[in-house]
Formats: structure tokens, sequence, C-alpha cells
């Protein structure tokens, strides 16, 4: 048997067990060992009867000291009882329909028993417990145990086994993925102890050791794979788009560009004109202008005669973005086009021909725009908005598609720290954008208590009665915890707004689980001003451009991340108007308070973003979104964040060194599989 052989060389795995751990994607004895454990249970040390509590999980040495009896006690149930005893005390053990245990048990014998005592008065018992002889203890018992996720139909018990068989006949195939110096630098564990401690540690202490060496290599690898397709980029010749300095194109704007924005398009332009292909992501908050930026790109490579294409995440942004694009660039002499799914089958078909032919310079669209089989004559750059739903997968796909690999744009609104950024977009350059355009005001931000709403109405009314728009955001409502008091849905404060506080207003609703040309007819009736507050889920989060909204209310402010209140709150504040946002507090307290207080004082969203990662950890970042990273075994990128810096350093330093890994094939070799992976999951 051997490492990557499949887990049916096992014994004890036949066809059913090997597919139910094809169930969680194990396919190969390596799989079966990488599946680390969830927990442990410390069953090393060995207590007296008469020291238990009631609901304590321990080990005790007993003897059994009444033969066990079978009893029925309804069809199909029942138990087997018997008593044990040590120097200090007896108790009662049971078994639930497990009458064949009595035939591995002996009446005067020695075991080790570890499972959960319950006390009732001076009555001592333990229900189900795991048992072995005494002079076989160190298996089940008398050790740390690992305890592992399950599927259906596999047992803990099946697979510690099928762990413990397979780590005994390949361990020793494990290779070092990780430099000999990385290992010794930080004093990690050879992979092949690693693996044994995680599955089989004789302390805590120990398997924390092998998680943390387990962790390292993890991070190291995807460093390693996104540093190397970094490396491949740089090297790939693009379309070349030389001597554009950007100033024709800022010449015709209405306003002067911010410095920040110059450096950007600057920094981009210089990349097109390199003979490489561009990668870059532009990283600016809500309102900072990033769309310039692509504006400035698009028209530089339809200049030199190429085509690019805009990729927004919904089709009213497409919408949106195909009108700001076609208002700058068409006096300018670029033929824009949109492309969407909703469109009918002669516009589409019109818009597909314009591109096929070259008569088009830019497509405007939905992610949908490179699937969907559209031709290009000559596409030579892909922009795309809101950068977290486009991952390194998408990314990887869209390089595959045209002959010589476009320029690649990404523009990006969620401020993430630097430490996360390196990893998202290990293989993108970067230009922040840290400069509003002046004169924007800022968004005068409340935190208020429940004891405000009637004000709180009084003022959206006095509001929408000089004509501007209003949100209200709810909370998603995760399911099971519809009970959860004071936790209104959006769908209740709709129906509530609509019939008892605001019946003489046009109110719409917006919510994740509508069908998505639902969504998109509710967000254009807001965006024409027909509806005049809109109440919704966080779906109006992404860029969406109302400048007439000027009011954002959030219910259970508590309930969010601060950068996604950020980002809620630079849906107002785009237009002329002066803006506000309002946070209900909800019953938060405490650190949510202290939370929310950051968001009232501070207006910078990556300042904000630290703020958050320093108040709640960083999980929150990698929560629901969809990143578009490998999976991670064992690795948790947030609560790795001081790992993952190292062992990027460490990544680099190697690929400084051989940047084709041929020094270290078993590296390369697992690199290639991680980024497969990343393509095709
Ligand atoms: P975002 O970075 O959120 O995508 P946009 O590109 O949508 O921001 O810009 C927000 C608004 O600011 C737009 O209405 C845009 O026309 C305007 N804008 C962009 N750059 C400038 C600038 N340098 N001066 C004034 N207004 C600007
Ligand atoms: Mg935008």
């Amino acid at each position: 048997m051997h490492l990557y052989d499949g887990v049916r060389y096992l014994k004890g795995i036949g066809e059913q067990r090997a597919k139910q751990l094809e169930k969680l994607d194990i396919l190969t004895v390596y799989d079966l060992i990488s599946w680390f454990p969830r927990s442990y249970e410390d069953r090393s040390v060995v207590r007296w009867l008469s020291e238990l509590g009631d609901g304590e999980s321990a080990c005790v040495r007993a003897v059994v000291v009444s033969t066990p009896i079978v009893s029925r006690i309804r069809k199909g149930m029942n138990l087997t009882r018997f008593r044990i005893a040590d120097d200090s005390g007896s108790a009662e053990v049971t078994f639930f329909n497990q009458p064949y245990v009595k035939n591995n048990l002996s009446v005067g014998m020695r075991y080790t028993f570890y499972g959960r005592f319950q006390k009732n008065g001076n009555r001592l018992g333990l229900l189900n417990p795991t048992f072995e002889r005494i002079e076989a203890e160190g298996k089940k018992t008398g050790r740390i145990v690992p305890v592992y996720r399950l599927t259906a139909g596999i047992t803990q018990r099946a697979l510690t086994d099928a762990i413990a068989q397979a780590l005994e006949n390949c361990a020793g195939e494990l290779r070092d993925l990780l430099p000999e110096e990385t290992v010794q630098r930080f004093g990690l564990m050879g992979i092949r102890e690693a693996y044994r401690s995680i599955h089989w540690p004789q302390t805590l202490q120990e398997a924390l050791r092998a998680r943390e060496r387990l962790v390292f290599e993890e991070l190291f690898v995807l460093a390693a794979a996104l540093g190397s397709l970094k490396g491949e980029r740089k090297k790939a010749s693009g379309y070349p788009i030389p001597g554009e300095d950007g100033s024709a194109f800022a010449a015709a704007l209405p306003f002067t560009l911010t410095g920040a924005q110059q450096r950007a398009i600057r920094e981009a332009l210089g990349d097109m004109a390199s003979g490489r292909a561009m990668n870059r992501l532009v990283q600016g908050d809500v309102g900072s202008g990033k769309t310039m930026v692509a504006a400035a790109c698009i028209h530089a490579v339809c200049r030199a005669g190429y085509q690019a294409a805009f990729m927004a995440p919904t089709e009213l942004l497409a919408d949106q973005h195909f009108q700001t694009f076609s208002r700058l660039l068409e006096p300018l002499g670029v033929r824009v086009v949109l492309l969407k799914g909703s469109m009918g089958a002669k516009g589409k078909r019109e818009a597909r021909e314009k591109l096929a032919l070259g008569e088009a310079g830019l497509a405007v669209g939905t992610h949908a725009l490179l699937s969907e089989g559209v031709e290009f004559q000559n596409l030579a750059l892909a922009v795309t908005d809101e950068q977290h739903r486009f991952g390194v997968r998408q990314r990887a796909a869209l390089a595959a598609k045209t002959a010589a690999p476009p320029h690649i744009l990404v523009m990006s609104a969620t401020p993430i720290p630097r430490t996360l950024a390196l990893i998202l977009y290990g293989d993108l350059d970067v230009s922040v954008i840290d400069e509003l355009p002046p004169g924007r005001q800022k968004v005068e931000t409340y935190a208020v208590e429940e004891s405000m709403r009637p004000r709180i109405e009084r003022f959206i009314s006095r509001l929408v009665e000089e004509g501007r728009q209003v949100y209200v955001v709810c909370p998603m409502i995760e399911e099971g915890e519809e009970d959860v008091q004071d936790l209104r849905s959006a769908a209740e404060v709709y129906e509530q707004l609509r019939t008892e506080v605001f019946p003489q207003y046009r109110l719409g609703l917006l919510h994740g689980k509508m069908k998505a040309s639902d969504k998109e007819a509710v967000m254009a009736a807001f965006v024409s001003g027909e509806i005049q507050i809109l109440v919704s889920t966080t779906v109006v989060e992404v860029g969406v451009d109302v400048p007439n909204a000027a009011l954002m209310v959030v219910e259970n402010a508590d309930r969010f991340g601060l950068s996604q209140l950020h980002q809620l709150r630079g849906r107002v504040g785009r237009g002329k108007h002066k803006s506000y946002c309002i946070l209900f507090k909800g019953k938060g307290g405490g650190v949510s308070s202290e939370r929310l207080d950051a968001l009232v004082r501070e207006n910078d969203g990556f300042r904000i973003s630290e703020e958050d990662l320093r108040l709640r950890g960083p999980g929150d970042f990698f929560g629901s979104r969809q990143h578009g990273l490998p999976t991670l075994h064992i690795a948790d990128l947030a609560a790795s964040l001081d790992v993952l810096k190292e062992a990027q350093a460490e990544a680099a330093r190697l690929l400084e060194a051989d940047p084709g890994l041929e020094r270290h094939p078993a590296l390369k070799e697992r690199v290639a599989a991680v980024l497969r992976g990343a393509e095709n999951g």
C-alpha cells in the first residue's frame, strides 16, 4: 500500500465505506491521513470512581464484579447491565442495545473504561463506555484520543482504525515540503512526526505543535502556489499598449482626478505598456472613484485598436456602468455595448456581432459575459468590479480563455487589511486609492437606542417629504434562528412600515431569497425614484449608485461586521445631498457598542477594517465571502495571520532562489495540485 493508493487498499474499507469517505473528499490514503481530528478526548488520566461527579467524562480502571445481564425493555430495545468496582468505590455500567458486550467481558477481570458518568444521589452510573483490557490499554483508553468529523455511515471507531492503519503503513512515504532551513528557523516538527502527533499525540501540547507545523506547511504551499502563479504571469507576454499617459482621457473629464487616481492609472498603464500581462487590483474605499481607473485603461486599450470587457456582479450594476462608460467614452470614440442575460435575443445578437467584428470597443456585462461564449475580435483587457466574487479560480479560467492572456484589472471596495490582502490577492499587484474626491461630505453617523425610534421615524418622513430616498437594512436571519427575540426580518419590517408607519409612501422590499429578476426590478424601481423607502437585507451592499438616497437606517446593527456597515453607509452620500446613517444598536452591548462607536468616529474604510480586525478577529472577512481560494484543510486563514505572514515570506524566499521549483520536486507537485484544485473546486 502506498500513500497515493485508493483507500480501498486499507483493511476494513470496502466499497461502501470508500463511497462514504468519498463524500468527505477522501479518495487516497494520503487524503485519509490528512483528515485531521476536529478535537481530542483526554483519556490519559485515570481517576478513582469515588471522586467522579455527575457529567464527568473520565477513565477508570475497574474490576467487573457482577455478571452482565441482558434485559429486554421493549421490542427492539435491550439493556446490558453489570457492576464494576475499584479500590475507592463502584458503579453500574449500562449498555444500550449492545448485548454482545457481555461476551467480551469476564467477571473478575480488570478493564479500563472510558465514558461519561452520571451521579444520582450516591449512585454512580456509566452509559455505553469504551473499554479495553488493562493489559491492552493505550489504544482506546489511557491516552489522548482523536475525535474526527464524520459523515453518515462512518463511525468514529472505523475512521480512527483506518487512519491508524494508514499511518502505520504509509507515514514513511511522507515528504517534507518545507525547506530544511525553514523547519530549523521556526523550530517546526518534522512532517512524519507531525502527522503521527496530530492524530495520536502524547500530550495536548504535542498536538498543538503538530497542528502548528501542518498549518505552516499548508499556508506555505498556498503562498508558493499563488507566488508561482504571479511569477508566471509576470513572464507571460501581454498585448503591448504603448505610449499612453492617460492625459487625453483626463482632459475629457469634467473634474480633476485625485492624486491617488492618477497614481493608480499610471501604475496600470505602466503594466500594460510593459509587454507583459497586467494583473492588478485597485483597492479603494466606496466612492473613491475606482471606475475612472478602469475607464482610463479601457480608453488606452481601445485607442490602441483592441477591445475591453467590463464585468459587474449584478445586471443592475452592469446597467449603471454601461451608462457611465457610454457617457464618458463614446465622445472619445469608444463604442460601448451592453450584454446581459435578461436582454432580448435580438439585442444580444447585435451586441455579439459588434464585438466579433470589432465594431464595439467595450462590452459591459455581468460575469457571465465571458462564460456565455461571447467572441471578441481582439480582447486585450478584462476589468471586474467587486473582486470578492471573482477569485483565483475565475482569474485562472479567464487567463486560459484567450490566446495571449488579456490584461486583468480588478476593483474592490472591500477594505481588507494588508495582511489579508497579501494572501487573497497574492498573485496580483495592488494599487490603493486612499483619497476621496474633494468636496465629499462626511456621512453623519449615529448609533441609537430603541427609544429613539419615534424620532427616527419622523426624520425619515422629513427626508422623504424633501424628495430624498431611504434605505432600511435588516440583518439576515439564519435558518433555525427565527425565534431570536427582537430580531425582525426584512419582510416583517417591510410589512410593518408599509401598513402602519408609512402607509402614505411607496415602499419596496429586497432580500436574498428573491428571484434575480425580481431583485433587479425592485432595484431598478429604487434607482428611478419610484420606490421611496427600500427595506432590504444586505443585498444592497455591493456598489449600487443612487445619488438621491440620503439616509441609511440599519436595524440590529450589532449583527453586522464593521466593514459591512461601512459598505452599507457608502450607499448614501453619493450625491449633493447631506446624508445620514442611523444604526439601531440592538441588544449587543459591550464590544458591539464599542464597534459601532468606531464607525461613528471613523470614516476611512481601511482604518475601520483594521479596527474590526482588532475588536473581533478576522473571521468576518472570510465568513460568508466567496473568496475563491483553494480549500484549506487545516489552516483557518483568519486565525493564522501571523503564521501566514511568515509562511509567505518563506515561500517568497524560496521562489526567489528557485522560481520554477525545479529543486523542490515534491513541493512543485503539490503546488500544481493546489492550483488544479482551485480551478476545478
Ligand atoms: P467607486 O470607487 O465606489 O467605484 P465611483 O468610481 O463610482 O466610486 O465614483 C463615485 C463618484 O465620484 C462618481 O459619481 C464619480 O463620477 C465621482 N468621481 C470620481 N472621481 C472623481 C474626482 N476625481 N473628482 C470628483 N468626482 C469624482
Ligand atoms: Mg464602483
